[in-house]
């Protein structure tokens, strides 16, 4: 797999993800994704998207301030 912004070559890892919603913060952490080598432009394959809504969802339900999420847990 090639990155979409620079055509370096991309490695298999894992990242946090931050998402606002309005007063809500919602941290997802362990999230694999592909990372470029050159940019650090972050990759999420189609499952891994689809996972991560269904999360966001979740939270905004909880209505907390601050969601941390271990995606490893709940994937
Ligand atoms: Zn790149």
């Amino acid at each position: 797999m090639k990155c979409m912004e620079c055509g370096a070559t991309v490695k298999k890892g894992v990242t946090t993800s931050v998402s606002e919603f309005g007063e809500c913060v919602v941290i997802v952490r362990n999230v694999p994704c592909y990372k470029c080598t050159e940019c650090n432009e972050i990759i999420y394959t189609a499952d891994v998207v689809k996972q991560l809504e269904e999360i966001m969802e979740t939270a905004k339900t909880m209505m907390q301030e601050i969601a941390v999420i271990d995606y490893s847990k709940v994937a």
